[in-house]
């Protein structure tokens, strides 16, 4: 293991262009569980899974009944407003200091990389501190709309202020496309760099889980370094896409690795 991480400071150290994939372990010691972890939400309750799958549908059916479930059931932000960086955020954001690390690509809708302090973060699934417009993905911060006055006049949907069509939250739900901008900039990411950092991430939700191999297919033709730290191995460990596998929590291997770095 600390050979594991001399390695990947060394590799972080001399790499041109670093970037780092996140998933929801990430988050899980900032107090919010993944979904397929061994105490994630779906792997206790599989229902929440097939639930969760009937969002985008339901936006698409009935957006103001979208509204009002989401107003009125129970709500993730209330969980993860209060959620704070772990050590793992902070460690990522001292890479970001020292001008190695370029960008973070996450999955998570939390937005701690922000609070942490990380300057360069695309939400890949989006953020579910932000609105998002389904017509034109102009984003909006929720403060902007007196979301409570909207339901108590039986006014929702909110409507964009650029081109008055309808904003649904901008975490993408299942069956929803990555919003374009996000998308693109990934890939450019993905292409522009030479080593890359893949953390707390099962890679088994697509399209975000094609990254990865996307750089791997790069190994031929250039310097490319996958380095994957997770609690437990992945499709991307046991297919060869990582160049190696860092076993353990985020938050206490990442800091490891930028405590090395900044020897
Ligand atoms: P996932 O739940 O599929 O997998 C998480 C992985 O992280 C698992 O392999 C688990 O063993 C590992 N893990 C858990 N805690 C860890 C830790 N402390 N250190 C290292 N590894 C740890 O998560 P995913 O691959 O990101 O896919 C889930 C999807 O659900 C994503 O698309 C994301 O948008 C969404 N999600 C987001 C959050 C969040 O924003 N925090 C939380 C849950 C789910």
């Amino acid at each position: 293991m600390d050979e594991l991480i001399f390695k990947a400071a060394r590799q972080l150290s001399q790499s041109k262009y670093a970037i780092a994939l996140t998933g929801a372990g990430m988050s899980t010691e900032s107090g919010i569980p993944d979904f397929r972890g061994p105490n994630g939400v779906w792997t206790k309750n599989p229902d929440a899974e097939r639930q969760a799958y009937q969002s985008y549908y339901k936006f698409q059916q009935d957006p103001k009944a979208y509204w009002i479930e989401r107003m009125t059931g129970l709500s993730w932000l209330k969980d993860f407003s209060s959620a704070r960086p772990n050590p793992g955020h902070l460690a990522l954001v001292a890479l970001e200091k020292t001008g190695i690390l370029k960008c973070v690509v996450t999955q998570n809708i939390d937005n701690l990389h922000q609070k942490a302090g990380s300057q360069r973060v695309l939400d890949y699934h989006g953020n579910l501190f932000l609105l998002r417009c389904y017509h034109c993905d102009a984003r909006f911060d929720p403060s902007e709309y007196d979301l409570p006055e909207l339901l108590a006049r039986d006014e929702l949907p909110p409507c964009c202020k650029k081109c008055n069509g309808v904003l649904k939250s901008d975490v993408v739900h299942f069956n929803e496309a990555i919003p374009p901008d996000v998308a693109q900039a990934s890939l450019e990411e993905v292409e522009r760099c030479d080593l890359m950092l893949i953390c707390g991430t099962s890679a088994t939700v697509y399209p975000f889980a094609m990254l990865p191999r996307m750089a791997a297919e790069k190994k031929d033709k250039r310097k490319m370094t996958i380095i994957e730290i997770n609690a437990e191995p992945t499709p991307l460990t046991r297919e060869g896409i990582s160049d190696y596998f860092i076993e353990g929590k985020t938050g206490v291997i990442l800091p490891r690795i930028a405590g090395e770095v900044k020897k």
